[in-house]
């Protein structure tokens, strides 16, 4: 018997997927809700799940119509790199869209929010693009 890691009920082994000999931690019926809960995030729910999580960290004006139009733009606002949404895993996060303060002193606010990759928006950090600039300069000779 093994434990859900969502619904928290006790239910046999069988009622688990397993890959590569490693039972995942939700049951069944549990995997696959969530996996059909990902593939019906729209822009619109993925806009208010990114504005929800901001207004955490600071005021937020900017609309939520305008981080829709961003995630709909399909990449990057600042590396141009496509977006993936509804799908986890390696590469998929790093590619999910997120909301960025250009200057990241001020708010979320119209003019100082862009739509970008987590990648890009984990790498400035409450830095510059110019830091991110002068990692990607350091790392491109490696390539
Ligand atoms: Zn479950």
């Amino acid at each position: 018997m093994k434990t859900c890691a969502k619904c928290g009920a006790q239910k046999p082994l069988t009622d688990f997927y397993a890959y590569g000999g490693k039972v995942k931690g939700k049951c069944k019926p549990c995997w696959s809700a969530d996996t059909a809960a990902r593939l019906l995030e729209t822009p619109r729910g993925v806009a208010n799940r990114l504005i929800a999580g901001a207004r955490k960290r600071r005021p937020v004006t900017v609309s939520v119509e305008q981080i829709e139009a961003g995630i709909v733009r399909g990449a990057c606002a600042v590396t141009g790199l496509p977006f993936v949404i509804g799908r986890s895993g390696t590469g998929a996060r790093a590619l999910a869209p997120s909301i960025d303060r250009i200057d990241p002193s001020l708010d979320y606010t119209p003019t100082n929010t862009q739509v970008v990759c987590w990648l890009y928006n984990r790498a400035k950090g409450d830095g510059s693009h110019e830091d991110v600039l002068m990692l990607a300069e350091a790392l491109c000779p490696k390539l």
